[in-house]
């Protein structure tokens, strides 16, 4: 499942590219051109505002009623939309949606604190936006909050 999220949703368009989830961000305000966008792409529009409705047929629109980012994650997993795909966490780049490359050491040389570069040998590089991610305790408690967001009950 693909996501377009409008400007009511901007925080949670991070959470969705965290989890792996193909998301984009429509910061405009024309809804035509967010319709538009969205069924070139296929994608699912995700708004918290009443007044976006379908206009065609085709056009799916989930209403999101929670305010903070981790609950709207997790309203989109009650709602069936968002499930646990390990093999897809922090594969995206959180800024720009495009899939991470890797990277070795000696390529990020430069783009990273000195520190981090001697810690790691493997790191992530977004191929859009330049963007390097590296393991880290950042990323083990992502996990963290990952694990508890999908835990029952
Ligand atoms: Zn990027």
């Amino acid at each position: 499942m693909k996501f377009l999220v409008d400007r009511t949703l901007g925080r949670l368009a991070k959470g969705l590219r965290m989890l792996g989830y193909d998301t984009l961000y429509y910061r405009g305000s024309d809804p035509y051109q967010l319709f538009r966008l969205a069924r070139e792409e296929e994608r699912v529009i995700l708004t918290r505002s009443s007044k976006l409705t379908p206009k065609r047929p085709e056009d799916q629109v989930v209403r999101i009623q929670e305010d903070r980012p981790w609950a709207q994650l997790k309203e989109l997993i009650e709602k069936g939309l968002v499930s646990l795909h390990e093999e897809e966490l922090l594969s995206r780049c959180l800024l720009c949606n495009s899939l991470l490359e890797e990277a070795s050491r000696e390529e990020v040389e430069g783009s990273v604190p000195e520190f981090i570069y001697y810690q790691y040998e493997i790191f992530f590089r977004c191929p859009q936006c330049q963007k390097v991610y590296w393991p880290g305790s950042h990323q083990e408690r992502m996990n963290q909050r990952i694990k508890e967001l999908f835990a029952k009950g």
